[in-house]
């Protein structure tokens, strides 16, 4: 094959050399269960990184969002309010609790939550809203925090895309009272599966501990404030192992520099392709100036649901792999079955059939970002 049609697929997971070096040096020092020192390392790059009280490696964004319902005692009955546009696990973490996730609409330009629909959704039972940061694109957060306050509703941030993102001056996920980061292979950070709860507010941290280690006050123990460790509440197994840990730490330590490339990678789409949304062919991710984006995902949002589909086979016909995002979940099986909606949700149901992700890792050459953009402007030509 020439280098003209070699595949190009829609993420390429990135290794940045010193994993398992790290792994092995845990290997000799033989902690291998949770929290050894390099958990602990990821802990304090996390919180000096993103400037936030306490974070907690956990097995994934899902476990961490778990632990979230759990610490705001999320109940049967009560509702939760956040975007159909998600993925499964924003709304499956309340559910597992008996709550009812409240489905409202999106901006058409962030594909975010629409700040203005969350207050006409709010009932007796509501008890948290849970914005998502889709592409690693803020959700506005001032407006968010202020209608949570008013209503006295909690706010747990779904920054799973959004590691090193930034709504004004700070760091998503460290702005709603609780944060779930994600860590699985086809994030921008990465250590196969994982994830971390960032904790806002220090009246979580003790009862956090405690969830994370089977509802255990295990943590204390160690730190010998305790003289045995007892069960004291619910809880799971929500911590990953020291080999996770050694995996993350090593990519944490190369996290800006793989961010920053794949913000390079996205400028360059966004340029070239800007030409064909000035004539109104297609519409390109938008983000608030005073906001940083962290270059997850791009996309580009199609005419019709048929063009997309003409133009995923044509760039497929020359090994480029573009893909779509999320069935709303409204509309999905689990979705009508335990949730519900808020007003109407058209830009939800417009928009999730004409998106389409472009491909982006970190090892894309020019070459390959060339390529694409070169095809999908003879499919437009
Ligand atoms: C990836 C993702 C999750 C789930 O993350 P895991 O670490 O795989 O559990 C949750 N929410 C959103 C928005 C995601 O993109």
């Amino acid at each position: 094959m020439s280098s003209q049609d070699h595949t190009i697929p829609y993420n390429k997971p990135f290794i940045v050399g010193k994993e398992l070096y790290n792994i092995a040096q845990a290997v000799i020092e033989a902690h291998l269960s949770g929290d050894g020192p390099f958990t602990k390392r990821c802990h304090q790059w996390l919180e000096e990184q993103l400037n936030c009280r306490k974070a907690l490696l956990t097995n994934s964004c899902t476990a961490a969002l778990e632990m979230a319902a759990i610490l705001c005692d999320i109940k049967p009955g009560d509702e939760v309010i956040m975007p159909s546009f998600t993925f499964v696990s924003t709304a499956n973490a309340f559910v597992l609790r008996g709550a009812v996730p409240v489905f409202i609409d999106i901006r058409p330009d962030t594909l975010n939550l629409d700040e203005k629909k969350i207050v006409q959704a709010v009932t007796p039972q509501t008890r948290a809203i849970v914005p998502v940061h889709y592409a690693g694109i803020p959700c506005e957060m001032d407006k968010i925090s202020e209608i949570a306050d008013e209503h006295h509703l909690y706010v747990i941030e779904d920054a799973a895309q959004a590691l090193l993102s930034k709504y004004k001056d700070k760091a998503l996920g460290t702005i709603g009272h609780l944060g779930c980061l994600s860590f699985h292979e086809t994030k921008n950070i990465i250590s196969g599966e994982g994830g971390a709860l960032l904790i806002n507010d220090d009246r979580f941290i003790e009862r956090a501990e405690i969830i994370r280690e089977k509802g255990t006050n295990r943590n204390r123990f160690l730190r010998g404030e305790v003289d045995k460790y007892t069960w004291v509440d619910i809880g799971s197994s929500f911590l990953p192992s020291e080999l996770v840990g050694a995996f993350l730490y090593a990519q944490f330590e190369m996290a800006e520099k793989i961010i920053s490339v794949r913000c390079k990678i996205f400028n360059k789409y966004y340029q070239l392709l800007k030409p064909f949304e000035d004539k109104g062919i297609i519409r390109l991710p938008y983000v608030e100036e005073l906001n940083v984006c962290n270059g997850h995902i791009f996309y580009i949002i199609l005419r019709s649901n048929d063009e997309r589909t003409r133009l995923i086979d044509f760039l497929k016909g020359f090994g480029i792999y573009a893909i779509f995002h999320y069935i709303p979940l409204h509309s999905s099986p689990a979705g009508i079955k335990f949730g519900r909606t808020n007003g109407d949700l058209s830009n939800t149901e417009c928009l999730s059939d004409r998106i389409l992700r472009l491909p982006m890792y970190y090892e894309m050459s020019d070459n390959e970002t060339d390529r694409v953009i070169e095809k999908i402007t003879d499919f437009f030509g």
